[in-house]
């Protein structure tokens, strides 16, 4: 089988590129292994909305048409408002149709499928950035009387045993279910290590709002200082309720969950928690402190000073003077242990060597190191949005000028 371009992956990513290539008319399959949609179907848990609101889920001609842009899609919304964008364009979707290796062979892709192998000239890879749990070697230690989870084991605090429960990580996932459950009866041990920390709200409006209209989700992954560093920072502590609240770590104190510092190791049935938690909250208030800044000097020279409440800051997050540095894992106190230690990408079908020491793809923006191929939907790809779905629309969109670059490039060597 024959086409042009190959995209691997039918979520927003995947989506949004075909519908940039339909509009320049270069023919192209979408290979999905299951159904469009798929991460937010199955690797999602029940009472999860998105975190960012309505009026942000903006795809490449498409956005958002319902009552509530304020609000926050749960998982069915989405899986539906993605399942009418593949509809909307029309995507050339093969469900079903995992991919299980890509190769270069004579200057073109071979993709090999469960079906057929594809030969083309571009790849786009979009098969997301957050389906495989990141859970620490120490995980090994931990005693065979605890149950461990992933967040995509977790769906709700009902499949869980009565207890205490350690949930690992707080960033967005792992603040969500913290709260989740606390709020189920079980008493929740929070181990928070680096963290970004951010109020839903802020002089009256949304903060994604705010970072939109200051230029802070736009900012491009070739102007900061340290891109490495930049695509390994933690989600912000933010959820999409529609009571709009904050989950920052006061909120959760304030609900009764207990805060230890990061997760260091388990040495005989004892987990081991870093001194470090006040130095972490310290830098995460700072942090949050110079995002309002740039907030605040953008509404001033954008004239919004009398139009928006004034500028104000949040009370410091509040830790217990000594909090615990140890926890026994067999006492009983802790039933559960949830991994809320970030997601990684599955690339194991890819027979081209272009990932790096830790297993992420080498690129630049999107134009991955091996000609041809290209890829969408990771971390600070282009720009600090790049992962979320408004971000996909704008990075498809300059990607696709790369990929007709490329084609163009070589059906002129083909000429010469
Ligand atoms: C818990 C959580 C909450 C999030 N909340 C938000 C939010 O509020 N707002 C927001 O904008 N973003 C959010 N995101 C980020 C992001 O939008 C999602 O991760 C999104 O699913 C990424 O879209 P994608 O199209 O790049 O990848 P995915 O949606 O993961 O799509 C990749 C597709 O590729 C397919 N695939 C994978 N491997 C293969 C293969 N070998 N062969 C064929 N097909 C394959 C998969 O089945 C899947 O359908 C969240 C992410 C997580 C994990």
């Amino acid at each position: 089988m024959r086409t042009t371009t190959v995209v691997i992956g039918a979520g927003h990513s995947g989506l949004a590129m075909s519908s940039c290539l339909s509009e320049c008319s270069i023919d192209h399959v979408v290979l999905e292994r299951h159904e469009v949609a798929n991460s937010w179907r199955t690797q999602r848990w029940d009472s999860l909305r998105l975190l960012t609101p309505n009026w942000q889920c903006r795809l490449p001609g498409y956005s958002y048409g319902g009552g509530d842009p304020d609000g926050f899609m749960t998982m069915p919304e989405v899986v539906d408002f993605i399942t009418d964008y593949a509809k909307f364009v029309a995507a050339p979707v093969m469900s079903g149709t995992p991919v299980s290796s890509v190769r270069r062979a004579n200057g073109e892709y071979r993709v090999t499928t469960n079906q057929d192998e594809w030969r083309c000239q571009t790849v786009v890879v979009a098969t997301g950035a957050f389906n495989v749990p990141h859970v620490p070697p120490l995980s090994d230690a931990v005693p065979s009387s605890v149950t461990t989870l992933t967040p995509l084991e977790y769906r709700n605090p009902e499949q869980l045993a009565e207890g205490g429960v350690l949930v690992v990580g707080a960033s967005a996932t792992g603040v969500q279910i913290a709260a989740e459950i606390q709020r189920s009866g079980r008493q929740v041990t929070l181990a928070v290590g680096e963290h970004v920390r951010g109020p839903r709200v802020y002089r009256d409006r949304d903060i994604h709002w705010w970072m939109e209209a200051a230029g802070v989700l736009d900012e491009r992954y070739d102007k900061v200082d340290d891109i490495v560093r930049a695509r390994r920072v933690p989600s912000m502590q933010l959820a999409g309720t529609p009571e709009r609240a904050t989950f920052d770590l006061n909120a959760l104190t304030g609900m009764g969950v207990t805060l230890v510092g990061r997760l260091a190791g388990i040495n005989e049935g004892r987990a081991q928690f870093s001194g470090s938690l006040r130095n972490k909250c310290e830098l995460a208030d700072l942090k949050l402190g110079r995002l309002l800044d740039t907030i605040d000097e953008w509404a001033s020279a954008n004239g919004l000073d009398s139009s928006a409440p004034p500028p104000h800051r949040f009370s410091p997050t509040v830790v217990d003077a000594s909090p615990p540095l140890g926890l026994d894992l067999t006492s009983g106190e802790i039933e559960t242990i949830i991994w809320a230690t970030g997601f990684r990408p599955d690339y194991s079908w890819l027979d081209v060597t272009v990932l790096d020491g830790k297993g992420m793809i080498r690129h630049d923006g999107g134009v991955v190191e091996s000609p041809g191929m290209f890829l969408l939907g990771t971390p600070f790809l282009r720009r600090r949005k790049s992962s979320f779905i408004d971000g996909a629309r704008v990075d498809a969109q300059e990607l696709i000028v790369e990929l007709t670059d490329y084609l163009d490039r070589r059906a002129s060597l083909a000429r010469d």
